[in-house]
């Protein structure tokens, strides 16, 4: 479907104000905050079934193109962002007492995490519309993934990271070869400086909070989770949360369903923060607005003072009758090992903040054993090996005689 057959235009998050489609249209201009994308969804069912994606050939993300915001598809999508494997744990229902988990996988995108799906979109955006180069803050994972595309597609990045980014994303970045410009500040300072940036030289910003493509990209993982689930979705959905746009995405992917008609009830989307980053969460408990807070968690992708897509986060939440939970660091890098070592999905700490609210969630009584949940892996345990390393080390080596080997599997659960 062209664009102006499946969208209708934009509508501010704050005060309503409707725009129509207007490529170089970022905020609401009264009141600067974000804006939502208003989709046509009788013209979509009328023109789209269940059946047309079945027989879709294209397994990656742009299989949903009549729910995506951009005129056209990429002619070369052979990168193939998404299609990620949806992964069910037998060991980890027992443990946590559901009747399922499943693991959305999406390490496995091709720059290793789920920013791929917003990068993607607003590459294919901004290359419609005439941009040759995209600038971009991130914490990480957004300008990895950024430099990933650019570099598919061959354009131009230019990358603002805080001084403290982890190294393996520094490097994936340069070796994409990306611009990158490190800012001696936090994540918060890095996107400040980014906005005067892309408004200045006129380049196209894929700075979360501000772009309204990116949560149309990131909704792509609900809309396969619901189609591997064959259209029957789970009670629950447990989302790190940093800035807000990955759950404002999965809400917004269940919603486009559910007004399609594909799927019959939207699950209830659950907000993950760290207790030392957790402004959704705290603006959630006490029904108040967002109060900005001093982030400064080890899980880095979720580690943010002021959530840039807040309003989204919070919609999500609410109108799915979700909830939102605090977890400790060290309850995220308990279960980032038991992640790994119960389903062999290796995650970034922030990644496996979902699986430490579920189990909180599961030990406090917030959720039923008759009930389902999917958890989002959302970045790959590679990018950030320094905080892997806190609970696991290798022992030291033994001489090379059976001797030695034998002391060494004592007590190793190895048989004998
Ligand atoms: C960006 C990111 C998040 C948080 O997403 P927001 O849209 O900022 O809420 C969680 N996990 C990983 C791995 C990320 O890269
Ligand atoms: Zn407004």
């Amino acid at each position: 479907m062209r664009l102006h057959e499946k969208i209708s235009g934009y509508k501010c998050m704050g005060c309503g104000s409707e725009y129509p489609i207007t490529p170089f249209i970022y905020t609401c201009g009264s009141c600067g905050e974000n804006l939502d994308i208003l989709f046509k969804y009788e013209e979509i069912r009328d023109s789209w079934s269940k059946a047309d994606l079945r027989a879709e050939a294209d397994s990656s993300i742009w299989r949903y193109h009549n729910l995506l915001p951009v005129e056209s598809v990429p002619k070369d999508r052979s990168i193939c962002v998404g299609n990620t494997p949806l992964v069910k744990s037998e060991s980890l229902a027992s443990s946590y007492n559901l009747k399922d988990i499943w693991i959305k996988d999406d390490t496995r995108n091709p720059s290793g995490s789920l920013k791929d799906r917003a990068s993607e979109v607003g590459i294919q955006h901004a290359i419609e519309n005439g941009f040759e180069l995209i600038v971009a803050a991130s914490t990480g994972n957004a300008a990895a993934s950024l430099a990933a595309l650019t570099a598919f597609y061959g354009k131009k990045a230019l990358i603002l990271v805080p001084a403290d980014a982890p190294i393996a994303k520094l490097t994936q970045i340069l070796q994409y070869g990306a611009t990158l410009c490190r800012v001696d500040g936090s994540y918060d300072d890095a996107f400040d400086l980014s906005l005067e940036i892309s408004e200045k030289y006129g380049w196209y910003s894929r700075s979360t909070g501000i772009n309204p493509i990116l949560s149309e990209g990131k909704k792509t993982v609900a809309l396969e989770i619901a189609e591997q689930l064959e259209w029957n979705t789970p009670d629950y959905v447990f989302v790190p949360v940093g800035d807000g746009c990955i759950i404002g995405g999965v809400h917004k992917g269940f919603y486009d369903l559910h007004r399609l008609g594909w799927i019959d009830k939207i699950p209830k989307i659950i907000a993950v923060q760290s207790d030392k980053s957790s402004a959704i969460v705290d603006a959630l408990e006490s029904n108040r607005a967002i109060e900005p807070v001093e982030a400064t968690t080890i899980a880095d992708s979720i580690s943010v003072s002021r959530p840039r897509d807040a309003l989204k986060a919070l919609r999500a939440v609410r109108e799915s009758s979700g909830f939102g939970i605090k977890v400790s660091d060290e309850e995220i890098l308990a279960a980032q090992k038991i992640l790994a070592s119960s389903t062999g999905i290796f995650s970034e700490p922030a990644g496996a903040a979902s699986l430490a609210g579920l189990m909180k969630a599961s030990r406090t009584g917030l959720i039923d054993s008759a009930d389902s949940a999917v958890i989002l892996a959302t970045g790959s345990g590679l990018k950030d090996i320094k905080s892997a390393q806190k609970l696991v080390s290798a022992e030291d080596p033994i001489p090379p005689n059976l001797g030695s080997f034998e002391s060494f599997i004592k007590g190793k659960g190895l048989g004998n």
